[in-house]
């Protein structure tokens, strides 16, 4: 799966320059051009990482980073801000807006790419990891096992998919739909039920007597890991 960058800038030559550079580098490219479409953006789809212009029509890219920290569901997603020279830079290079880092405008796109990768590893090392831990919970996808409090935990393919998947993104909510194309793939028809049927196998092989459901259902939304 392309990492999804949310870009909001309302320059559109820029904004346009970033979704051709980021497409060009394997990402996935979504470009708003105002705070409050950013906002909207992100309850429909979680992005891996945003890129926010700091002076903003409607909601100002300060209000969209506290707004999305302040989120349970968004406090974690990685924030790269931009800013002009001379513009507030010193609040924005303490990072008390609440971002992970800064870039000064002009940038080059190297460095902007090179910014973006460097959260993403900082923020998701679990993408890379041969080892997925969660409470009692580990994952080893080098040896394709999943041991709960020390227990062997056999799972089909697929439950195995959508533990790593949820194991990977700790505390944020898939929809069914989100679920499917990361688990299943777009291309292939499955049902949305489909989906409730896996994680209720999921949960019956990962629950022993007396332990707690690691799997949060959030109603008319989805399921996530608890965080
Ligand atoms: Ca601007």
């Amino acid at each position: 799966m392309k990492p999804n960058v949310l870009v909001v800038e309302d320059e559109d030559a820029l904004a346009t320059l970033l979704g051709y550079n980021l497409e060009k580098e394997g990402f996935a490219p979504t470009l708003v051009s105002d705070g409050e479409e950013a906002l909207i953006a992100v309850e429909e789809r979680m992005p891996d990482v945003v890129v926010l212009d700091w002076m903003l029509p409607k909601v100002s890219g300060v209000e969209v980073c506290r707004r999305l920290r302040s989120k349970r569901e968004t406090r974690n997603v990685p924030i790269i801000m931009l800013t002009a020279r001379g513009e507030e830079t010193d609040r924005v290079r303490g990072l008390e807006t609440g971002a992970d880092d800064y870039i000064v405008k002009p940038f080059s796109m190297t460095e902007l790419m090179a910014r973006i990768r460097a959260v993403l590893r900082r923020i998701r090392p679990g993408l890379a990891a041969d080892k997925l831990k969660h409470g009692d919970i580990i994952l080893d996808r080098v040896a394709h096992r999943v041991q709960r409090a020390g227990r062997e935990i056999h799972l089909g393919p697929t439950e195995y998919r959508l533990l790593e998947h949820l194991m990977q993104y700790p505390g944020r909510v898939f929809s069914r739909e989100q679920l499917l194309d990361a688990v299943w793939g777009s291309d292939v028809y499955v049902e949305m039920r489909t989906v409730d049927v896996h994680v209720g196998r999921l949960r019956k092989s990962l629950i022993a007597e007396g332990e707690v459901d690691p799997i949060r259902t959030v109603r008319s939304a989805g399921y996530s890991l608890q965080g």
